[in-house]
């Protein structure tokens, strides 16, 4: 078994995917980056490994549970452990509830909520039997605010804090920490297409004035995985600029 800390982040070839791993490893985690696209999964791997740390990426799709069952068995083979699972694999398909059609529901729900739970399903035994562990879910503010246009994401991200609290109260007597993080308007491929006078409008709202950035939301993580947060369990913290105030 590995002496390193191991951690699993799903989505880890860009966005805050990617900065998660990056300081993940900077934290002295051995990563395992769960990307679609190995690729681009390798040139975050890469930069994970200049921090001394091995990093493996493992290719996959987090709607495929035979994927996410590979993905845990890789971990538990090569290392014999996993310390750490962090959901960040997310998409939003917007459009107005009046308009959104069963496939743009159903692919929102699937990736970012049941992806969320066969992930937790499947990691959390190895926990169980270790006594202790930390699961890190990235839900979003608008699944505590609610958003117009993302009926889907909004419902999928709520569902995320249901089940990060549930699990948290099932698992705490366990040593097994569960939280999540919700993030406001952050600088990545989701938000880059969003029309000019929409993010102006969006910025009027956020107390900070600017969007976040991926190592924002990656050091708030990094806090939850440590043992600095050793009393924190089922808690959700936004990290919006003071978008939701
Ligand atoms: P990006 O669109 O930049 O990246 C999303 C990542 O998730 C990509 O690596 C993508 O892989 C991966 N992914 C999507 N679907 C799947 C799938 N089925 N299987 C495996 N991987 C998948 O998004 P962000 O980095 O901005 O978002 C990361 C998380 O943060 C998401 O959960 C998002 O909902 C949440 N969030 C983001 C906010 C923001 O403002 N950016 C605000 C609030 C929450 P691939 O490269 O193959 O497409």
């Amino acid at each position: 078994m590995s002496e390193r800390r191991v951690a699993i982040v799903t989505g880890a070839a860009r966005g805050i995917g990617a900065a998660i791993a990056r300081r993940l490893a900077a934290d002295d985690y051995i990563v395992l980056l769960a990307c679609r696209d190995s690729q681009k999964g390798e040139t975050v791997a890469a930069e994970c490994r200049e921090h001394g740390v091995d990093a493996l990426v493992v290719a996959g799709d987090v709607t495929c549970a035979e994927d996410c069952s590979t993905l845990v068995k890789t971990a538990i083979g090569h290392y014999g452990r996993i310390d750490l699972l962090v959901n960040n694999a997310g998409i939003t398909r917007d459009n107005l509830l009046v308009r959104m059609k069963p496939e743009e529901w159903d692919e929102v729900l699937r990736t970012d909520l049941t992806a969320v739970y066969m992930m937790m399903r499947l990691v959390t035994p190895y926990m169980l039997r270790a006594r202790r562990g930390r699961v890190v879910n990235i839900t979003s503010v608008a699944g505590i605010t609610g958003n117009a246009g993302q009926a889907n994401y909004a419902a999928a991200k709520a569902g995320v804090i249901g089940l990060t609290k549930s699990a948290a109260k099932e698992l705490g007597s366990r040593g097994i920490l569960i939280n999540a993080v919700a993030p406001g308007f952050i600088e990545t491929d989701m938000t880059k297409d969003l029309p000019e006078k929409q993010a102006k409008a969006a910025l009027d709202h956020v107390s900070l004035r600017r969007f976040g950035k991926p190592e924002e939301i990656a050091a708030v993580v990094s806090f939850l995985a440590s043992d600095a947060a050793s009393y924190i369990t089922g808690q959700v913290i936004v990290a919006d600029g003071g978008l939701a105030l």
